[in-house]
């Protein structure tokens, strides 16, 4: 996936394809943006083959087109020539809180588009004379999908919870389960409208004209909630539904009326090659007054500004020409990406079983890291799609591809609604599982589909290890034995993951993925075992090695490490990192980041405060945060304590080991007190070792090499400024 969007992202639009700025009053949105011309213009740049290529198949396109208008000749004006069909539309809500675009609002703007194209809009009473003998009715009528791609009932609206918004053109977020978005439905059967925020306010919506070669998920039109609908989010001036009406409108290969310019180029040389519609300068805005003539049409009636394909408001706009209606049939028949949907069932809902039930989705366990769990509850989301009420259904629990643990589960559930039922606990050890919950027996009968019976997910449970772990990601296990992983979003491969051939040592690292996905705010998470702790530990740490990049300015990545000291219940965060702080590589990249071996730098945790001869256990969580970023390495985790022996915090200094083969230390716990000198006597007073400091502080570990002496019981004379110690030791072969 490339990061065009990144770029949209942070470098202004450095050429406007026909909106205003928003007037800083009121802050509403006074100009009509849409920003088909500007996304077909960035990827015509980008591809400059396939702008010929699409030329090549518009010249195609516009001689079937002239030849249905010569037969339109003759006809009476507004005769049908072609059946009504009706396009199913999947309406995706994606919002910080999709409940703000209610069912009727949605239900508002398909009947907007279905007066509007089928010329039955009340406000055409306002078309002027001397046009209406061209307004067009086209075939063209629209339902919400009344089937899944599955063929399971629907309703045509799916509302999505996400802080992803519109960057239009290709690779658009809103149109990725990856980025945050949703996945289009089968572009071949549905119109998918993606209904969201668009990152430019000013923006209205676009949609991508056919005849491109875009990837086939990208079909469709994607619009500002609040240019959506006549009523709830809708915002005046554009809350008549019309913003649907104009892009749609591009959907099945209008141009806008002006021609195939901007809207701010003055030219009477480029045409929407429609030939009822008069030739027109530049667009029109808000609501002119009729009669309009500009430039190429200097004579009465002058323009069509109240043409849906201009830039008026909402409600100065009424009317499609019949050149434009037939256009748009042509084109169904014509591209290869519109005359699918002529044959598409999605309008006809299914026919259902009386016992059917449809597993929707595992509620849980789904992708977490249950830590300190002997066992869980299995949850899953069902829709009766059965035309039964479902008063029992048995629900199958399969841990690891062993024996279902089954439940049966009674209930009263109405046709066509959904719940969640729960098995019974299941036992679990440590480890990351796969699991699979299907449903059985509806009613105490055969389930009539069984296609829809099943749900899969993955979950971890992590375990219990000692001090010190060291975790280099060499094993080929991901997650390595008795740590954890998981993800916030919905994406199960935003997991991270174990490579290999990058490492801060030996060959393996484990990676957070943010190149890829793009899912801004979700976190990706290695957890740790437990890990036990001596209760009487003078220091606990973490170190760790981090290898990361910035995408661009914009882009903002997070690392935080937290520690539990209740096995995962609760965490506190102890480090935290992003951005400029957390990037290892001096340069921004925009590809898929590979550290060079230069570029991981060491972390040290102190959780010595929090943990050290307070708690007995804790866990260690890495947490990455995603800002549109780009990848994160860790490598070579140690999480270690450090227990002093009790004498040194006796006395303040040990001397070990004794007996010592010849390589003495002498500890110290507190090194303020200077030391003058050491020196070491035999059993009959011979010095045989010694040495003297001078206004240096004292080293917590002094080496004194004993290796070349005989044998026997020697004195260390310790010589402090405020005293003098001697200590006994053995020197043994
Ligand atoms: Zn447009």
């Amino acid at each position: 996936m490339n990061r065009t969007f990144i770029l949209r992202y942070i470098i202004p639009l450095l050429f406007c394809f026909g909106w205003y700025a928003a007037s800083s009053q009121d802050n509403s949105i006074r100009y009509r943006g849409c920003v088909t011309g500007d996304v077909m213009e960035k990827y015509f740049q980008k591809h400059p083959q396939e702008k010929i290529a699409f030329e090549k198949r518009q010249q195609d396109f516009q001689k079937k087109y002239e030849l249905v208008r010569k037969q339109r000749q003759g006809l009476q004006a507004q005769q049908r020539v072609n059946a009504t069909v009706t396009i199913p539309v999947i309406v995706h809500i994606l919002m910080e809180d999709p409940s703000q675009v209610t069912d009727d609002q949605v239900q508002s703007q398909l009947d907007v588009l279905n007066a509007d194209y089928a010329g039955l809009n009340a406000d055409s009473v306002n078309i002027p004379a001397a046009f209406k003998s061209r307004f067009g009715k086209s075939e063209l009528r629209f339902c919400l999908a009344q089937r899944t791609p599955q063929g399971a009932p629907a309703t045509g609206i799916e509302r999505i919870t996400s802080v992803t918004k519109s960057l239009p053109g290709e690779n658009d977020p809103v149109k990725y389960s990856a980025m945050g978005g949703v996945d289009a439905w089968d572009v071949n059967k549905y119109l998918n409208i993606w209904v969201c925020e668009m990152d430019d306010e000013n923006d209205l919506g676009y949609t991508f004209m056919p005849g491109l070669g875009i990837a086939a998920g990208e079909r469709g039109f994607v619009t500002a909630y609040h240019a959506f609908g006549t009523i709830g989010s809708a915002r005046a001036p554009f809350n008549k539904g019309r913003t649907a009406t104009h892009e749609i409108g591009h959907f099945f290969n209008l141009s806008h009326i002006w021609g195939a310019n901007s809207c701010n180029v003055e030219s009477c040389s480029d045409s929407d090659n429609v030939d009822d519609t008069p030739n027109q300068y530049v667009c029109f805005f808000g609501t002119p007054e009729y009669p309009k003539t500009d430039n190429c049409t200097a004579a009465a009636p002058g323009v069509m500004f109240m043409n849906y394909m201009d830039y008026v408001d909402d409600a100065a706009m009424c009317l499609f020409t019949i050149g434009q209606t037939d256009r748009m049939a042509s084109a169904m028949n014509s591209f290869a990406e519109l005359t699918p949907l002529l044959s598409s069932n999605g309008c006809v809902p299914p026919l259902l079983y009386s016992n059917d039930v449809e597993v929707q989705r595992i509620a849980s366990p789904d992708n977490i890291i249950l830590n300190c769990a002997t066992s869980f509850t299995p949850q899953l989301h069902i829709k009766n799609i059965g035309s039964a009420t479902l008063t029992s259904v048995n629900i199958n629990t399969v841990v690891d591809g062993q024996a279902p643990s089954v439940k049966t589960v009674t209930l009263s559930l109405p046709s066509l609604q959904t719940t969640t039922i729960s098995g019974d606990a299941v036992a679990v050890s440590a480890g990351h599982h796969s699991i699979k919950i299907y449903t059985t027996l509806p009613n105490g009968s055969a389930d009539q589909f069984v296609a829809n019976d099943t749900a899969t997910s993955i979950f971890s449970v992590t375990g219990n290890a000692g001090t010190p772990l060291s975790e280099g990601f060499e094993s080929t296990a991901m997650p390595p034995q008795d740590w954890g992983i998981g993800n916030t979003s919905d994406i199960k491969e935003y997991n991270p993951v174990r490579v290999t051939g990058v490492s801060h040592s030996g060959n393996a690292s484990v990676k957070f993925d943010n190149y890829h996905y793009q899912l801004f705010g979700k976190n990706a998470i290695l957890n740790s075992p437990e890990l036990a702790i001596p209760i009487a530990a003078d220091s606990v740490k973490v170190t760790f090695w981090r290898a990361a990049a910035k995408a661009s300015l914009a882009s903002n990545d997070s690392l935080v490490v937290e520690y539990s000291t209740d096995c995962g219940q609760t965490f506190v965060a102890a480090y935290k990192k992003g951005g400029n702080d957390l990037k290892t590589k001096a340069d921004n990249t925009s590809a898929d980041y590979v550290p060079a071996a230069s570029e991981w730098v060491a972390d040290t945790l102190d959780l010595s405060p929090y943990i050290a001869g307070k708690f007995d256990k804790v866990m260690v969580r890495f947490r990455i945060i995603n800002g549109y970023g780009n990848n994160v390495y860790l490598d070579d985790i140690r999480i270690y304590s450090v227990t002093l022996p009790p004498a040194l915090k006796q006395k303040g200094y040990i001397l070990t080991p004794n007996p010592t083969t010849g390589s003495l230390v002498l500890q110290h716990y507190n090194a303020s007190t200077p030391l003058k000198a050491i020196a070491v006597f035999s059993s009959i007073g011979q010095m045989v070792w010694k040495a003297e400091y001078e206004n240096a502080g004292t080293s917590n570990y002094i080496s004194i090499n004993l290796r070349n002496v005989s044998r026997g019981i020697y004195f260390v004379k310790l010589v402090y400024s405020d005293k003098t110690i001697v200590e006994k030791i053995l020197k043994i072969d």
